[in-house]
């Protein structure tokens, strides 16, 4: 390619929005020649190079932004571990059809199931799908909106939580937590209604909500939007933590101490 050619083409693809497609052209070319490749078929590797080196950034930039603890797919959930756990039901879910009619996700159960995994593992997909994620735990999301709140800063710490496309809150009763800090989580889970997906992981059951949010009333309105459309999956097995060691101990159902 001439120095004058290589230069126009820099400059129109950057014009055009096209970055990466002069540093790949070379190489582009090379593999054009070696298999006789024609023009259209030329021009079709270029722009899906362009387009997979793009969505390559982005995934990874919103995998970043995300603030996920780490990237565990579904591929490493080991689905025979937990024989209760309908393996379909997950694999549905994966088709992130929930996140297009901004449902909700509950994955409840014990200490050690997997709720976090299967969690991050939907927001990895839903985010090598385009949309945008942010993971947070229940607690801190408190502390933070209770920060803000107290230097006046709510609605835009609020907007922080509200934007995302998905919004995974971990460890839903963990702590339990005082009237002032329900409400903050009431005021959240309304602005997210039917406007976008939470998913949530807790170790309660919904019937113990009103010790988690230090009000019946409050809970109930809660659950209330978040069952309005929600997909529940009930873990109910083995800490995978313990998997050894249950062996070890016989297999003893008092191991969830540990
Ligand atoms: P939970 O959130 O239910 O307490 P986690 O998702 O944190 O549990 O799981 C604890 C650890 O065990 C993590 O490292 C997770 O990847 C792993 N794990 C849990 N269940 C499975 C499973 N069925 N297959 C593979 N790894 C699992
Ligand atoms: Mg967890």
């Amino acid at each position: 390619m001439s120095e004058l050619v290589t230069a126009r083409l820099r400059s129109t693809t950057t014009e055009l929005g096209l970055p990466h497609t002069p540093t790949s052209l070379e190489h582009l070319i090379q593999r054009a020649d070696a298999s006789k490749m024609g023009y259209f078929d030329f021009l079709d590797l270029a722009l899906s190079e362009e387009l997979a080196i793009r969505d390559d950034r982005r995934f990874h930039t919103g995998l970043r932004l995300s603030r996920l603890p780490h990237h565990k797919t579904l591929d490493a959930y080991d689905f025979s571990f937990q024989p209760e756990l309908d393996p379909r039901k997950v694999r549905d879910l994966a088709t992130l059809s929930f996140v297009e009619t901004k449902t909700n996700v509950a994955l409840l159960g014990p200490p050690g199931v997997g709720k976090t995994h299967i969690a991050v593992g939907l927001a990895v997909a839903a985010c090598r799908a385009g949309f945008t994620i942010y993971f947070t735990s229940l607690d801190d999301m408190v502390r933070q909106l209770k920060e803000a709140d107290a230097i006046g800063r709510l609605p835009s710490e609020m907007r922080l939580y509200q934007r995302p496309d998905v919004l995974v809150v971990d460890e839903v009763g963990y702590l339990p937590l005082d009237r002032d800090e329900g409400n903050l989580v009431f005021q959240l889970i309304s602005k997210r209604y039917e406007r976008g997906s939470v998913i949530l992981t807790s170790n309660k059951t919904f019937g113990e909500w009103g010790q988690v949010f230090g009000d019946e009333v409050l809970a109930t309105a809660i659950l209330d939007r978040l069952l309005h459309h929600c997909e529940v999956v009930s873990i109910n097995g083995n800490s995978y933590r313990l998997k050894n060691k249950l062996f070890a101990i016989g297999g003893g159902g008092d191991a969830a101490t540990a």
